[in-house]
């Protein structure tokens, strides 16, 4: 896999995105945070998040993928032990910790974890009563960018206040869309959500890619879901289309990365690709 295209060193190393909120004082560099969500089930936003953190982090991106979903998969994909957590995700919903107080090391270079615990859940109930509960991981963000290059943000299957959090704190969203019957149903209630916290709470937020994932060569059916996003989301999705592959579905239960589990699989190619893709979507500079 070639390295990716990213803009001259000069070029990136000036690129300020847009509308990112992991910023805070004036001085302080601006950094990406991608929120990786879909509010169905199963489409592949973790599978996405831990692939595409794993990559990057391997291109010299240094990397913070925070774990937003009460069900804890993104960790537990990359081998974090649970039981040893200090500081979790929960901390930062509840304004306890910071990112970058409660990031961990992920074992691989470059790469940093903000992890879950399942009291996660009980934060989407507790921030009922703070006056300022979208903004809390947004908050949590300041200072990041005198560690991180790239946040990513795994969310939660709904699109309830975890969800807006994430939507609040970032500058982009990247929506994995499973190549199934009616991939369009419920795409909808997505993008409104999308337009309310772009109208209300941040109005810089934008989709930075739409992702096929699970595609099968060997039914008319997957093709003809990608041409149907392809005409509502035409500049937006990713040349990239993950294939189903049994070695991504495998990887997590070995706490691997695919790019640990099996570089060379088709799985794994394409996630390169679309780490390439995004790298350079979001102007990052790849040093290897
Ligand atoms: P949730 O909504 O529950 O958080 P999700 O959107 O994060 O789910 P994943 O957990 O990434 O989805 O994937 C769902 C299941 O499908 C997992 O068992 C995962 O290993 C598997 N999977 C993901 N992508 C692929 C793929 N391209 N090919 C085959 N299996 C896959
Ligand atoms: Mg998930």
């Amino acid at each position: 896999m070639s390295a990716t295209a990213s803009p001259s060193p000069d070029q990136a190393a000036t690129t300020t995105v847009a509308g990112s909120a992991g910023t805070d004082p004036a001085t302080e560099r601006r950094v990406p945070v991608v929120a990786i969500a879909n509010q169905k089930g199963g489409v592949g936003k973790t599978t996405t998040s831990v692939a595409t953190a794993v990559m990057l982090a391997n291109r010299g991106v240094r990397v913070l993928l925070i774990d937003l979903d009460p069900q804890g998969n993104a960790s537990s994909s990359l081998g974090v032990d649970k039981s040893s957590l200090v500081r979790t995700t929960y901390d930062l919903m509840i304004g306890r910790a910071t990112a970058v107080d409660a990031a961990r090391p992920s074992g691989r270079d470059g790469l940093e974890i903000v992890a879950t615990s399942s009291s996660l859940a009980a934060a989407e109930i507790e921030l009922v009563d703070f006056p300022d509960r979208e903004h809390q991981l947004q908050r949590a963000l300041a200072g990041i960018g005198d560690r991180f290059d790239l946040v990513l943000i795994d969310c939660p299957p709904s699109l309830g206040l975890l969800t807006v959090n994430a939507f609040t704190a970032a500058q982009s969203v990247l929506v994995p869309i499973q190549c199934e019957f009616l991939p369009l149903e419920g795409l909808s209630q997505l993008q409104r959500t999308i337009g309310q916290v772009r109208q209300h709470l941040n109005p810089e937020l934008t989709i930075t890619g739409v992702l096929m994932t699970m595609y099968d060569a060997r039914t008319r059916l997957s093709a003809q879901v990608v041409e149907e996003v392809r005409r509502f989301y035409p500049k937006e999705l990713f040349a990239t289309v993950i294939p189903r592959s049994i070695r991504l579905a495998e990887a997590p239960s070995y706490g691997l990365s695919i790019a640990e589990y099996d570089p060379k699989s088709n799985g794994a190619v394409a996630y390169e690709r679309l780490a390439a893709e995004l790298a350079q979507r979001l102007a990052l500079r790849v040093t290897r």
